[in-house]
C-alpha cells in the first residue's frame, strides 16, 4: 500500500464514516433518549424520587447508548465507499483502497 500522488508508504486509515456515524448515532440517540427518560420517569414514578430519578438516567443512557452503537455500526458501512478509506501523511492526499 502506497500513496498514489507521492508513492510514500506512510498511509493512515481514515474511518471517518465510523467517526461521523458514531457522534451522529450519539446526538440522535441522545436525543431518543431524551424521549426514554420521559417515559422512565413516568414509569420509575410509581416509586417517587429514586423511582422517577432512576427511571429517567435509565431512559436516557440506552437511547444513547443505543444511537452511538447503530450509528457507529451504520457509519462503518460507509467507510470505503462514500468516505474515503486511507490518507498519506505525507502530501494529504486522500484515496480509497484499490
Ligand atoms: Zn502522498
Amino acid at each position: 500500500m502506497h500513496c498514489p500522488n507521492c508513492g510514500s508508504q506512510h498511509i493512515q486509515m481514515r474511518h471517518m464514516g465510523k467517526k461521523t456515524g458514531g457522534v451522529t448515532g450519539a446526538i440522535a440517540g441522545g436525543l431518543a433518549g431524551l424521549e426514554g427518560a420521559a417515559a422512565g420517569a413516568l414509569t420509575g414514578s410509581v416509586i417517587p424520587v429514586v423511582g422517577t430519578i432512576a427511571g429517567g438516567l435509565i431512559g436516557f443512557l440506552s437511547g444513547a447508548c443505543a444511537g452511538a452503537v447503530a450509528g457507529s455500526l451504520a457509519g462503518e458501512q460507509l467507510d470505503g465507499t462514500v468516505f474515503d478509506e486511507y490518507s498519506c501523511t505525507q502530501c494529504e492526499h486522500i484515496f480509497s483502497a484499490p
